[in-house]
């Protein structure tokens, strides 16, 4: 079915010349997901991934193993790893070791071959490492919150968004949550742009403190959702759109239109094994016009950012 729907759909499947070991590996055992399997959902997604994770220091959930196996977080380039993959020099990086960059789809699956099972980007590119050109809002509902106040939470977000200039775009985490993001015309430095967001994340809080949090404190959380602006802190990071996540299932961060959040489908509802379907059914690809928009941080109830 997945091979049929490929002709339907507009975008070219670009070619990696990267040749996998063990491409039989499961890494997701449960949903049948193998290191090939990983691989060639990857070409298919790839030209609507790739202004997400090209050219941005890349964090890993590495699980060599597949997801029923250990599994790690890394911010850092390896001793083996191929060439495929650039290496970036963080200034402010004490440890000294090199970030984890690709420039095209041999460099991702260079990652895929290394257990790479979920890209988490930067919201900067290394050509402007200090000024992000992303926000992302990360809704983080406690346990038995419903999934419709998760829908209004998103809402809210895209509407104090929009209210000063900014359209966003929405997508499933892949997990348990929804993330808000839209991009930034590159001019503010990471510290205004954490604090533009605290303080919409705050107002929220604020306006709403039987719904939203915008607090780490997990003890607060009970029966909210937390409103987790940290995403946009220098070295933060939010997992990539379409990347897979490293939990049972093989589900997507799969950016949706707007109008779809109420069609019932969860925060992990989009898998590896449906990606594929729902692109070539689409119209039109909801995130296509992400960068479009882009514009300065605005300033927020009259106040400059901080650069804290
Ligand atoms: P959910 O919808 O379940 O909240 P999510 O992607 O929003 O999904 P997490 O998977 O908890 O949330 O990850 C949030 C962020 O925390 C990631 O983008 C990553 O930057 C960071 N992170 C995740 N795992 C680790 C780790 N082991 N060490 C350090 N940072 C991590
Ligand atoms: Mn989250
Ligand atoms: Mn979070």
């Amino acid at each position: 079915v997945v091979r049929e729907t490929l002709k339907m759909m507009p975008l070219p499947r670009p070619k990696s010349t990267v040749k996998l070991s063990h491409p039989d590996r499961l890494y997701w055992p449960d949903a049948g997901v193998t290191k090939e399997g990983l691989a060639d959902y990857y070409a298919d997604v790839w030209q609507r991934m790739s202004p997400f994770i090209v050219n941005r220091p890349l964090a890993l959930v590495r699980c060599p193993d597949g997801v029923a196996e250990q599994c790690f977080f890394q911010k850092h380039v390896w001793k083996g790893l191929s060439h495929l993959v650039r290496r970036a020099h963080d200034p402010e990086d004490r440890s000294g070791e090199p970030l984890i960059v690709v420039d095209d789809l041999d460099g991702l699956i260079e990652l895929v071959q290394a257990g790479a099972l979920e890209i988490h980007p930067w919201g900067s590119t290394t050509a402007a490492l200090e000024q992000p050109d992303m926000i992302v809002m990360d809704l983080d509902p406690a346990e038995n919150v419903p999934w419709d106040a998760v829908v209004s939470a998103a809402e809210e977000v895209r509407d104090r968004f929009s209210a000063v200039g900014l359209t966003s775009f929405v997508k499933t985490s892949g997990g348990k949550g929804l993330h808000v993001a839209c991009a930034l015309k590159p001019r503010a430095r990471w510290g205004e742009v954490k604090a533009f967001t605290k303080r919409v994340a705050e107002a929220m809080a604020s306006d709403s403190p039987g719904r939203f949090v915008a607090k780490v404190t997990k003890a607060r959380r009970k029966g909210k959702i937390f409103v987790d602006y940290l995403r946009n802190g220098r070295g933060a990071t939010a997992i990539a759109p379409y990347s897979t996540r490293a939990r049972p299932g093989a589900a997507v961060s799969m950016p949706l239109a707007w109008e779809e959040l109420s069609g019932g489908a969860g925060p992990s509802y989009f898998t590896v094994n449906n990606a594929l379907i729902r692109l070539s059914h689409l119209a039109s690809d909801p995130w296509s016009d992400f960068w479009l928009p882009a514009r300065p941080l605005p300033t927020l109830l009259g106040q400059r950012g901080r650069s804290d």
